[in-house]
């Protein structure tokens, strides 16, 4: 039995695991599809502080495991498909039919990519539709290229994806952008990119060989249909999080987000803590979620020590 097995391995689950390690408790570590979070899909990472020059995100969460192992925390490949937390020892069911037990569970499963659920894109993903503009701009060079979303997401990847594309046209489906002020103004100002506003993503359009020729959308001032025309559709339309597996077991919100006690990782079943996007639905940072993942192994210490005192159920 481990004392603490931490799930999933963004930089929240990393840091976590970090600071359990160098606290000498030994954690086991579960790494799913993603190893690395989303952080493994995106390009420089400008803002975690102490880079200035900033850092690649794949390079930013090897590091990070590279530092969780040196203080010896164990890794295991594998989805968490199913947990116990009605009794003692917590027990995890991990893909491949193996179950570990652990006195403590960090749940660190981050959030994964939404999709806009329309015709045409589950059935054309990888084949001109994706959600992962370091992943697959490259197949993209010399091509027109669309990004559903008005976040910061979808500028980030519309300015990177003018590295390959001969132009990317932004669809958004209000007037409007959600993204901040920094990350509109770099992709306003990169000539390569169009705009595409207050425009309902209705269908990926397919051509005569099956291959997608844009996107189908409804203008939402003349109500007309129109055709933005592209040889691939990049979606970047936020994240869900993943707490599936965690069936009833735990409180989470109407979104899926687990619940925590405000300023701490606590859950409501003690012993159980969160970090990371999989439970925040405000900052969604690396940074941010570096810092919860050491709160959470902050408070799975005090927890094993037997010093934690609240009584989450009196809160
Ligand atoms: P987000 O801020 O939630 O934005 C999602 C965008 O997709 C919104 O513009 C939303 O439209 C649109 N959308 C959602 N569902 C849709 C649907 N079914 N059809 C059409 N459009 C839809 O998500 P995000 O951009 O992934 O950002 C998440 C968090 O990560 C944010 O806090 C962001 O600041 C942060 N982030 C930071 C960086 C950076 O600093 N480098 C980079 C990426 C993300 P509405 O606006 O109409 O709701």
């Amino acid at each position: 039995m481990y004392k603490s097995i931490v799930i999933g391995t963004g930089p929240a689950g990393l840091t976590a695991a970090i600071y359990l390690a160098r606290a000498d408790l030994n954690p086991i570590v579960i790494e799913g599809i993603q190893p690395g979070g989303q952080l493994t899909t995106t390009t420089e990472v400008e803002n975690f502080p102490g880079f200035p020059q900033g850092i690649m995100g794949p390079e930013l969460m090897d590091n990070m495991r590279k530092q969780a192992e040196r203080f010896g925390a164990e890794f295991r490949s594998g989805w968490a498909e199913e947990v116990d937390f009605t009794k003692h020892p917590f027990k995890v069911k991990v893909e491949g039919g193996y179950e570990l037990e652990a006195e403590t569970v960090i749940l660190s499963t981050g959030a994964s990519a939404k999709y806009l659920d329309i015709p045409g894109e589950q059935d054309n993903i990888g084949r001109g539709v994706s959600t992962c503009a370091t992943c697959d701009g490259f197949f993209f060079r010399g091509k027109k290229l669309i990004v559903v979303g008005g976040g910061d997401s979808a500028m980030e990847e519309a300015s990177f994806l003018t590295r390959f594309a001969s132009s990317v046209t932004v669809v958004h489906r209000r007037e409007e952008l959600r993204a901040s002020k920094i990350m509109q103004e770099r992709a306003k100002n990169n000539e390569k990119v169009h705009w595409a506003l207050g425009r309902t993503p209705l269908e990926v359009a397919t051509g005569e060989k099956g291959a997608v020729i844009g996107l189908k959308v409804r203008n939402n001032i003349s109500n007309q249909e129109e055709l933005v025309e592209a040889d691939g559709v990049f979606v970047a339309i936020g994240h869900t999080p993943n707490t599936k597996f965690l069936g009833n077991q735990i409180e989470i919100d109407e979104h899926g987000y687990i619940v925590v006690r405000p300023g701490t990782s606590e859950t409501n079943i003690p012993g159980v803590f969160a970090c990371g996007d999989v439970q925040d639905t405000r900052y969604r940072q690396a940074i941010t979620a570096a810092g919860s993942g050491c709160m959470a192994a902050m408070d799975c210490e005090k927890y094993l020590e037997g010093s934690m005192v609240h009584d989450w159920s009196k809160n």
